[in-house]
């Protein structure tokens, strides 16, 4: 067996193998001269190991496959004086040295009574003799526990990857809750990695039994501190106090077994006793704080993950009295298979997410608006009605036509009229100024007060002609209007025009003011252009 790079033997026997499992799980029983385990087992012991040995007899015509798992233990494997079988760990003692590992091994035809010999010897003597579920039956039925005892696993591997995807789709959007969405994706790699260390399959592809059973082994005790750890984050503040003992519980569980193992004592295998012990008052005791957090303070998180967790710890209580007093028709867990009911838990953790990212776009929408009044507020001038001068300068930014004239209104002795009627006539003088002004424009015109007695109206695409005209339309309505009873006012105007890319607003306010100093000089009360 080599452990770096492409090794076509390796491949080929791979190939072979995957090819007798398909045949043999779908073929009928071959017939012929085969075996069955007759009278009794005969042990002995030699200097690091034991052997046994039986006596397989030609009376059952299918049953040539032996099938059995070993621990950390090389086999060997006689029929007669034939060697059939020999599975021994020099080179990659590091890998093999412990951990479960099955055998199938095809018997050779008999045609009369033949002594089986079973050899196993290892490092570590508490293995040494350890092995199950020895049996001798047709190829169909051999490979067939093969398939049935990875069931859980194979099937719970979708489930988890596509929670994975759709956890990791939602992730990225603004409302995700970003550290439940981590731990639960690791919850999730810490359940497949389980499925799979725990597989038969995987011995297929990676002969590595000391490894597998060592990942499986820290997977299953970090499972209950990452899945706590999960609902830590979704109860209440209240509550997250009384769960860190639980996952300190865990923690402290796991550390140890860790340690016993690193001095060489099984403290995996041991630690699984307290651990099964600990499952199930620990979780009763979480799904109590879920209750009260779902009850107390309306946490729909909470709610929603009381029936994946109570469904966890009944499944995994079973797979641990599994283990102990066989229940199920073969040795497996289930465990994992318990993916699926974490999907009920995601469905609920996207839709609070939905609603959340809903709420977060309904405020957005409303601060937008409230913005967008704000700035209408601060550019309307309160007296006229009138866009004022900070919204003429962002106009002027904005503005995009390429031909458009201006229309400055100066209203004439202004200063006058406050003196002597007051300033509240004066107020009333602006106010009804500007909408006279209003009245004669149109839609397209845009009408700002520019300062004190000062306006200005932009005329995109109207013709020089025609905003003249607009102009002294202007003037002759203020001139004729009864603004004020007790004094007549009148209005200077100043016109100018955009002359393309050439133009400034520098040049073009020059313009016009010019022209309207001009209509001043002249006499007031009148247009004039640039
Ligand atoms: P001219 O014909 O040369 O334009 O003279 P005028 O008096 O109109 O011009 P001047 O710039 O000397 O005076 C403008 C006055 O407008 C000065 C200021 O007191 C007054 N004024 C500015 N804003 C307001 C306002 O909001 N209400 C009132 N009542 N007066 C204002
Ligand atoms: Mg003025
Ligand atoms: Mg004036």
């Amino acid at each position: 067996m080599g452990t770096g790079g492409f090794d076509m033997k390796r491949a080929v026997t791979l190939a072979i193998r995957l090819l007798f499992f398909f045949l043999s799980a779908v073929s009928q029983p071959a017939t012929g001269e085969l075996a069955a385990i007759q009278d009794d087992w005969h042990y002995r012991s030699f200097e690091n190991g034991v052997g046994f040995s039986v006596m397989l007899s030609p009376d059952e015509p299918g049953k040539d496959t032996l099938f059995f798992q070993t621990s950390g233990q090389n086999v060997r494997i006689s029929v007669g004086n034939q060697l059939i079988y020999a599975q021994e760990q020099q080179e990659d003692r590091l890998l093999t040295s412990y951990g479960r590992r099955w055998h199938l091994v095809k018997l050779p035809k008999i045609t009369q009574p033949e002594q089986l010999q079973v050899e196993l010897w290892g490092e570590r003597s508490f293995d040494w003799g350890c092995f199950s579920e020895f049996s001798l039956d047709t190829a169909k039925v051999q490979a067939g526990k093969v398939f049935l005892y990875d069931l859980p696993y194979v099937l719970s591997l979708p489930g988890a990857l596509l929670l994975t995807l759709i956890i990791l789709m939602y992730y990225f959007q603004q409302a995700a809750w970003k550290q439940l969405d981590i731990s639960l994706l690791g919850l999730l790699l810490l359940m497949s990695v389980l499925s799979i260390s725990l597989s038969h399959t995987v011995q297929l592809f990676f002969d590595w039994p000391a490894w597998w059973w060592l990942i499986s082994q820290v997977v299953i005790y970090l499972l209950p501190v990452m899945g706590n750890f999960v609902l830590y984050q979704i109860v209440e503040p209240e509550f997250k106090r009384k769960i860190c003992p639980v996952i300190g519980i865990y923690a402290i569980l796991a550390l140890s077994a860790f340690v016993l193992e690193l001095f060489g004592w099984p403290g995996f295998s041991y630690g699984l006793y307290l651990y099964y012990l600990l499952i199930v008052p620990c979780q009763f005791y979480v799904l109590g704080c879920l209750l009260l957090s779902a009850r107390k303070y309306q946490n729909h998180y909470s709610r929603y993950a009381m029936g994946p967790m109570l469904s966890f710890c009944l499944v995994g209580a079973l797979d641990g009295v599994n283990q102990f007093l066989p229940l199920m028709p073969w040795k497996t867990y289930l465990v994992p298979v318990c993916v699926y009911f974490l999907a009920a838990f995601v469905v609920c953790m996207l839709r609070e997410q939905l609603l959340r990212e809903r709420k977060m776009q309904e405020h957005a929408n409303k601060l937008e608006y409230e913005i967008a009044l704000a700035i209408e507020k601060s550019e309307l001038d309160t007296l006229t009605g009138c866009r004022n001068r900070t919204a003429f300068d962002r106009f002027m930014q904005q503005r995009h036509e390429e031909k458009f004239s201006m229309i400055m209104l100066d209203i004439d002795y202004f200063k006058e009229v406050n003196d002597r009627l007051g300033h509240d006539s004066g107020d009333k003088v602006l106010r009804k100024f500007s909408l006279l002004v209003r009245e004669k424009l149109d839609k397209n015109h845009c009408f700002f007060r520019w300062g004190g007695e000062e306006f200005v109206v932009y005329c995109p695409d109207d013709e020089e002609a025609a905003v003249l005209a607009l102009a002294e339309n202007i003037r002759q309505s203020v001139e004729q209007a009864e603004i004020l009873p007790e004094r007549q006012i009148t209005v200077s105007i100043g016109v100018a025009h955009w002359h393309g890319d050439a133009d400034s607003d520098i040049d073009l306010f020059r313009r016009m003011d010019d022209a309207l100093y001009r209509a001043k000089h002249e006499g007031r009360n009148c247009v004039m252009q640039e």
